[in-house]
């Protein structure tokens, strides 16, 4: 029995226009419910690029879809001379409930560090949506086994400042870099050993209360047949997927993983 809903995220990083979206959205809630999905057991959330959030909109509330979607990335800022970025306020007039934050491949293209991350879980919170902050190590830090400090500090970097109460619907979700989109996993067992550390940091930031509370996800390479031994973690409520999320029907069956 689960203390906390798990939540199975796609992130689909910089693939599918408008019109795959559309088809990938609808095959995905048609997969689901023939598969009888609960979503009040297993939330399923998705994370298209921008351009395709209008269609998601329209198909979810037009067919009253369970699904739940977000951005992949936010601005700081809130509008303004910014050319390019997208602020929270269009996201959640979109209808997004939920923003991926600091995820390792903005980290590292795009150079976002601690204190951007931090600005923008305050411009997700100015605007109502749960920022689902993404850590974890590249391949050298894991290999000097600085992995948890390393990990850890992310953590409270992002989160300075910020009270419980603010940050009631944060997700965080342990991201191994050197597993991302690689094909290699990390075990269930050093999934369990961060999202415990994480959640050990929590509560020594905060309260036992509030670290029970937070979901934190395990995401790298993530498939229907390792993700039943990765859940197996006490600590770890869900996953965040990236290649596998493309596929409907394999994503539907990462989300039925009981
Ligand atoms: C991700 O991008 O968050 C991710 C975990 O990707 P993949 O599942 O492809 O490793």
């Amino acid at each position: 029995a689960y203390v906390r809903r798990p939540l199975i995220a796609g992130n689909w990083k910089m693939n599918m226009d408008h019109i795959q979206a559309i088809a990938l959205v609808q095959k995905l809630a048609w997969t689901l419910d023939d598969a009888g999905h609960d979503y009040g057991r297993v939330e399923v959330s998705v994370f298209p690029p921008f351009t395709d959030l209008r269609s998601v909109q329209t198909l979810v509330a037009g067919d009253k879809l369970s699904l739940t979607y977000g951005a992949q990335d936010l601005s700081a800022q809130d509008s303004g001379a910014y050319t390019g970025d997208i602020p929270g306020g269009f996201l959640a007039k979109l209808g997004c409930t939920q923003v991926l934050i600091g995820h390792s491949e903005r980290r590292e293209i795009h150079h976002e560090n601690d204190e951007l991350i931090h600005a923008k879980i305050e411009a997700a919170l100015r605007h109502q949506l749960s920022p689902l902050l993404c850590v974890g190590e590249g391949l050298q830090v894991r290999e000097a086994g600085d992995h948890v400090r390393h990990t850890l500090a992310q953590v409270e970097a992002a989160l300075q400042g910020f009270t419980a109460e603010q940050l009631s619907e944060l997700v965080i979700a342990y991201e191994p870099v050197w597993a991302i989109g690689t094909g290699k996993t990390a075990g269930p067992e050093d999934a369990q050993e961060l999202a415990q550390a994480i959640r050990s940091k929590l509560a020594e930031l905060y309260t036992a209360e509030f670290a029970d509370s937070v979901r934190v996800l395990y995401g790298g390479s993530v498939k229907s047949s390792n993700v039943a031994a990765i859940l197996e973690g006490a600590d770890v409520d869900g996953a965040l997927v990236g290649g596998a999320s493309l596929d409907a029907e394999e994503f539907a069956k990462i989300a039925q993983f009981e």
